[in-house]
């Protein structure tokens, strides 16, 4: 039976190009690919590009509140091998369940690829958290991305004019639109130390191990 996979990384973590590379692999072999991406992704607007600069157009470009369940998408399904979904963060909770659906009821393997946590260290959204709760698999991308430290990066850190922040609405795409954001791949030990050093936590224990030295 088909199944419903969640492939996460932080930011960098190669998962454009991991998709890039499955439609070629299926492709290859004559198999027909759908890929879905959020209409709030406007990087690449109706594509998706890696960072090594290989681009494809997406077969759905899925509009904020929109069903996936509808006669015109379902007869892409239909001849279709495999659904790739590129930013998964961005979908609703409702869309992760009508995925799921998909898959298994027309038996059709449903890939997505993600963050599983926003810029404040907190999981990305009500979506992401469906998909913890229902994927048949869930598994972090081997070519993870790295953090200027060296270590594997787990936190998505926003930077706003050159600052770390922990504030903010949770979707600020950089993509060239909104100026001076950038996101920047973080270990936890960096993600604490460049991000978190002023939260209530690091000041109280920074305190607790002051008053016992
Ligand atoms: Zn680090």
């Amino acid at each position: 039976m088909a199944e419903m996979v969640f492939k996460y990384s932080a930011m960098n973590g190669g998962k454009t190009l991991n998709i890039l590379q499955t439609a070629y692999n299926y492709e290859e072999n004559n198999f027909k690919v759908i890929i879905i991406k959020s209409i709030k992704d406007t990087k690449g607007r109706n594509n998706i590009i890696s960072r090594n600069g290989m681009k494809r157009a997406v077969d759905i470009l899925l509009k904020d509140e929109e069903s996936l369940l509808k006669e015109k998408y379902y007869k892409k399904y239909y001849t279709a091998k495999v659904i790739l979904v590129d930013e998964v963060e961005l979908l609703n909770e409702k869309q992760i369940r009508e995925l799921w659906t998909i898959s298994h009821l027309i038996n059709i393997p449903v890939i997505c690829y993600g963050l599983k946590s926003n810029f404040k260290g907190e999981i990305f959204d009500k979506g992401i958290s469906q998909i913890f709760a229902i994927a048949d698999i869930i598994e972090e991308i081997g070519s993870s991305s790295l953090c200027r430290c060296g270590k594997k990066a787990i936190f998505n850190a926003r930077k706003v004019n050159g600052k770390y922040t922990d504030n903010g609405p949770t979707i600020m795409i950089d993509d060239g639109m909104v100026k001076d954001i950038e996101y920047v791949p973080l270990c936890s030990d960096c993600y604490l130390k460049y991000v978190k050093i002023n939260s209530i936590e690091v000041k109280k224990l920074t305190n607790l191990v002051d008053k016992i030295k």
